[in-house]
């Protein structure tokens, strides 16, 4: 593996108080992989990130790279570059001069620095512009070369510290897409810092979920959208339902219907995507969980239409519907609905 760390603790001493950042994250990332760390702001995936890099050491457990134990070897030495969300280029210098510093420091002889430059500056698509200072570029082309700069010496890892989060949502969306391009074509392993769930879901081989110093889930992205681990990991990805009660015989009666939950009893709390629900005035299936509703909002979405059905007990409930290509609106507002999904849709 490219990157383990063991059980790694860190601590603070702020106004005389010890404050655990990172609270004992154990985590093995693949060579080559394209790995994230995703959580709300304050939960340790920067602190976490600074120790895999080196700025910081950590107060417990072990950080490997490639399998050697680096917890105490200092940054240089460990052949892995950080990318962040301010580009720190040197506004001074063209995009060229930019991206060939590191190896000119490295006395890298001048026919290699001109063939790995024009070979990076290519493959972040920015051939033709070498002689641009940085304030000529934008936003997301100086992130571009902060990317070419921080991969023209080859490391075997590249840390990205919420490095999209100065561009606006069209720009992210297709730099998402290039830096995905990017990591493929150099082959290079790529942990990736987000808050951003739909960023990490879109980059992702897997991902791990933090939360308050802690991974609550670590998978693939389908994974964490369909099964996620916790009530916490389900509240932070996506948009879900939650419905709650006591159940007996394998079904929690609400709304004027049934919640299917086989084999629980007791109080039980049921999660449903928005999108795994069907809605419609028919009586649904006895075979799915089904409940009873007015639709009190609806939005139309382009793809997709929103509903909010409010049930008699007064939970919302939202759903997403596809819009088909004949598409007609299934439900208005003030309409008496049945809202219906398979048991193995809930969780
Ligand atoms: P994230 O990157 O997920 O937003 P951070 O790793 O930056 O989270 O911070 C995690 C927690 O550790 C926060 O509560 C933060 O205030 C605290 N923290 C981070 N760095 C320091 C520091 N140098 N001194 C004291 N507390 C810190
Ligand atoms: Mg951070």
């Amino acid at each position: 593996s490219a990157i383990e760390l063991e059980d790694v603790v860190k601590e603070y001493l702020s106004h005389g108080e010890v404050v655990q950042a990172v609270k004992g994250v154990t985590l093995d990332i693949a060579e080559g992989e394209f790995f994230s760390l995703l959580g709300p702001s304050g939960c340790g995936k920067t602190t976490t990130m600074r120790m895999v890099a080196g700025f910081e050491a950590p107060t417990k457990g072990l950080v490997k790279l490639h399998g050697q134990d680096v917890t105490n070897v200092p940054p240089n030495k460990r052949d892995i570059n950080m990318v962040f969300q301010s580009y720190a280029l040197f506004p001074h210098m063209s995009v060229w001069d930019n991206v060939a510093f590191g190896l000119k420091q490295r006395r890298t002889p001048d026919e290699e620095i001109g063939r790995r430059v024009g070979e990076m500056l290519e493959i972040v698509d920015l051939t033709g512009r070498e002689k641009r200072r940085p304030r000529e570029l934008s936003g997301g082309q100086q992130q571009r070369v902060a990317l070419a700069r921080a991969l023209v010496n080859r490391p075997r890892a590249l840390l990205l510290d919420e490095p999209l989060g100065a561009l606006d949502l069209k720009l992210r969306q297709a730099m998402q897409i290039e830096l995905k391009r990017i990591q493929r074509e150099v082959g290079i392993t790529f942990v990736y810092v987000t808050h951003d769930q739909n960023e990490a879901l879109t980059m992702s081989d897997r991902i791990a979920v933090m939360n308050d110093g802690l991974v609550e889930q670590l998978a693939g992205p389908r994974e964490i959208y369909e099964r996620p681990a916790t009530a916490f990991v389900a509240g932070f990805i996506g948009t879900s339902n939650l419905l709650a009660g006591a159940a007996t015989g394998g079904e929690l009666k609400i709304g004027g219907g049934r919640v299917l939950v086989p084999g629980q009893s007791g109080d039980v709390t049921v999660t449903v995507r928005p999108e795994k629900i069907t809605i419609g005035t028919d009586e649904p299936d006895p075979g799915c969980s089904a409940v009873r509703g007015t639709v009190s909002e609806v939005a139309y979405l382009g793809t997709y239409n929103s509903y909010a059905v409010s049930l008699a007990d007064g939970a919302e409930i939202t759903v997403f519907q596809q819009n088909a290509l004949d598409a007609t609106a299934t439900a208005e507002r003030g309409d008496s609905v049945w809202l219906s999904w398979q048991a193995r849709h809930s969780y």
